[in-house]
């Protein structure tokens, strides 16, 4: 078990239920979920039938709302 201080880390890895937490409902760009996708791919640049690497970021609601309530 890793001993992890709690609150809210800019990291590559999402928390769902931080993302849960703090997304907006209201919200037209993640629906609510606080989260969204994004494809890149290894060199930068995305071509065709090229593998892509999965991303999830949190949505700029939620970046919102943890400035707003901490
Ligand atoms: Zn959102």
């Amino acid at each position: 078990m890793k001993n992890e201080p709690k609150g809210f880390t800019y990291s590559t890895t999402v928390d769902y239920d931080i993302a849960d937490m703090y997304a907006s409902s209201k919200c037209k760009k993640c629906l609510g979920r606080g989260l969204n996708k994004t494809y890149t791919s290894l060199n930068g640049t995305i071509k065709k039938n090229e593998k892509l690497i999965e991303n999830l970021t949190y949505c700029d609601c939620v970046h919102k709302n943890v400035k707003k309530y901490g």
